[in-house]
């Protein structure tokens, strides 16, 4: 070993090799700082006495099977002009860390391969030291997300926890990348990225959400010139509780036998018609024709779906009123409140046809971040799970865990 393979193999600068131990797994380099000419910091001074010393361990990566160490000793120096002291910081050393810039390289190729948990292992060191090295360099890449460029956004919500803290996602519709995320969902929480939207991304034209009252809000007071749409997954989704509430009063109206019957139909009654194999829709068909409300409001709900293929605003909206109209008819008290909802919100429904935007994107992102919530990682670091949402759009490999 030498100062010279310290310095082509690991990337070491500025140290001086001493000697090498091997201790069970561990190959242990010492090495010394070395007194090469420093510059103060605030004089500009090059002349320096040493002034104190310390050591500090650092990872390194391995050698073959062997985990190797940098035992390294270090000088805190002082400048002969001003007597500024300091502790010189040398080139692989990144902020207070107990690894050298190569070892965090190395994770991070790993890490394009397998798990933060098997590289942990296969290093032997902490989840939290593999995690932090990737944090660090996903801090480098979104420390600033552009959105100057933006002209669509989607903003939807899912639970951190079960049934717990929700967290708010703000997506560019147009690259599918989240932009910003935020715990909570209340107004208050959305309004500091929306301040810096209104800012900065003056081309924005339209956002589609849910219909819930906090998105909203929060975007009507701060960009009242910015169009909402409500998005139709979430619309056609009040249909199908719509649906479900009477299927499940009906279920409990049945006899034993009924019930049998009814099971499994939950998934005939929620799916698009269109979507059904022949055997499954003469099943619905059956169904539906001995329970009239239900046939009803699935009708309606299938009617609804044609919505979104209308070919413009003004015949949408005639469709729209026609709708409300027949759905009230009906008498089904499931079937009014969601026609009164929709007439509410019908302005945000209907301003799709100005835009054409649905929340789609959002929505496979919200599975993938189910995916991510999986992996055992949980939420000890909020920071980090925020980081990599911003990272899913282009995490090819899913390297949590
Ligand atoms: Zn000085």
């Amino acid at each position: 070993m030498s100062t010279s393979i310290l310095y082509h193999a690991f990337g070491l600068k500025g140290i001086e090799y001493q000697s090498t131990r091997y201790i069970g797994n561990y190959v242990i380099f010492s090495a010394e700082m070395n007194s090469r000419q420093f510059t103060c910091p605030k004089c500009s001074g090059d002349q320096i006495i040493y002034k104190g010393k310390k050591k500090r361990w650092f990872h390194m990566p391995p050698i073959g099977r062997k985990r190797c160490i940098l035992d390294l000793l270090l000088h805190r120096v002082q400048c002969c002009h001003c007597s500024h002291v300091w502790w010189p910081r040398l080139s692989f050393m990144l902020g207070n860390h107990g690894f050298v810039r190569s070892f965090a390289l190395f994770v991070l190729d790993m890490l394009k391969l397998t798990t933060i948990k098997d590289v942990a292992s296969i290093l032997g060191v902490g989840w939290d030291m593999i995690k932090n090295i990737h944090k660090l360099k996903l801090q480098r890449m979104y420390k600033t997300i552009p959105i100057s460029k933006i002209t669509t956004l989607g903003i939807d919500e899912f639970s951190i926890r079960k049934h717990h803290n929700y967290m708010t996602i703000f997506v560019d519709l147009s690259s599918g990348r989240i932009i910003h995320a935020v715990e909570g969902t209340a107004k208050e929480k959305l309004l500091p990225f929306l301040r810096k939207i209104k800012k900065r991304a003056k081309s924005l034209k339209a956002i589609a959400m849910d219909m819930s009252r906090s998105f909203f809000w929060a975007v009507k007071d701060t960009l009242p010139k910015v169009a909402v749409v409500f998005d139709r997954f979430h619309i056609m989704a009040l249909m199908n509780k719509a649906i479900d509430e009477i299927r499940r009063v009906w279920q409990g109206q049945l006899d034993k036998l009924g019930q049998k019957t009814l099971k499994g139909s939950r998934f005939l009654l929620l799916r698009n018609y269109d979507s059904l194999s022949d055997a499954k829709k003469s099943r619905l068909d059956l169904l539906l024709e001995v329970n009239q409300p239900l046939a009803l409001v699935h009708s309606m709900k299938e009617q609804l779906r044609l919505l979104w293929r209308l070919p413009d605003k003004e015949a949408a909206q005639s469709f729209l009123e026609a709708w409300h109209t027949d759905a009230v008819s009906t008498g089904i008290p499931q079937l009014i409140k969601v026609a009164n909802t929709l007439q509410t919100y019908r302005q945000g429904i209907l301003s799709y046809f100005d835009h054409r935007i649905t929340n789609a994107r959002v929505e496979g992102l919200v599975n993938k971040i189910k995916t991510l919530k999986r992996q055992a990682y949980g939420y000890r670091d909020m920071e980090y799970f925020k980081l990599r949402l911003y990272h899913l759009h282009q995490s090819r490999y899913s390297f949590a865990g």
